[in-house]
């Protein structure tokens, strides 16, 4: 189940059933602040952080570039001040915790929380085009060695089919490369969390925890790039504490 957390002046989006594994953190922000739904765009970020009680060291930032790349955080040299180039990012230490910002494309959450690892990912259009939701869980089974009945995976808000009609070349690319486009476009209009879905069919997941929330439906608690254009980013982090 979601929950909406009001704390220290910002507003967050966090599912239940992530919630209560232990050392576990993770959070969706919103726009929602107490100076009105539309203050500054990114001043929440600071507050954000203040009210999770994570400090901003121990972020992985990610240049986001609507690829199929998902880093593996240890094994990278990237981070603090130069950010890893990648849309993707798996974390298997404590204290380090993924963002992945986004104003339309879908934030994916996955927990392994034995392992204490998580995979989290950027998706848009051209990222689930290049199936970068399929790949990142693959080499993130791979890397725990772990079977996917052990993981438990979100989608955060995104824009839906509801509100995200693309042109016709989209939908071609899609089907040139192979994607069930019958299931997932009704006419122009595409499903990116059914889209991904059908990706994390094909590994064996078949549990998604989809909040269902579209960011171009609501823009007292979105940003949206195509109802806004010029906008800010909503954060989906995720990380563990220390053990
Ligand atoms: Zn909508």
């Amino acid at each position: 189940m979601l929950c909406e957390v009001y704390r220290q002046g910002v507003s967050y989006l966090v599912f239940e059933e992530l919630e209560s594994i232990p050392g576990f953190l993770h959070a969706f922000t919103t726009r929602r602040t107490d100076d009105g739904d539309f203050a500054q765009a990114g001043s929440e970020k600071e507050r954000f952080l203040k009210a999770l009680g994570v400090p901003r060291r121990q972020l992985i930032p990610l240049q986001q570039s609507h690829s199929d790349r998902v880093i593996i955080a240890e094994e990278s040299a990237c981070g603090g001040e130069s950010p890893c180039v990648a849309d993707g990012v798996i974390i298997t230490a404590p204290e380090k915790y993924a963002v992945i910002q986004t104003a339309d494309c879908l934030p994916v959450i996955a927990v392994e929380p034995r392992a204490r690892a998580l995979c989290a990912i950027h998706a848009g259009w051209r990222g689930t085009r290049a199936r970068i939701v399929e790949k990142g869980i693959q080499s993130f089974l791979k890397l725990l060695g772990t079977s996917v009945q052990d993981l438990r995976i979100a989608f955060g808000p995104c824009i839906r089919s509801c509100c995200y009609r693309v042109g016709d070349e989209v939908r071609n690319d899609f089907q040139r490369e192979g994607h069930p486009v019958e299931q997932i476009f009704q006419g122009n209009r595409l499903d990116l969390s059914k889209a991904n879905r059908l990706q994390l069919s094909k590994v064996g997941v078949n549990d998604v925890l989809d909040c269902g929330l579209c960011t171009a439906c609501d823009s007292g608690r979105f940003y949206s790039y195509r109802r806004e254009g010029h906008t800010g980013r909503m954060w989906a982090l995720a990380g563990f504490g220390r053990r």
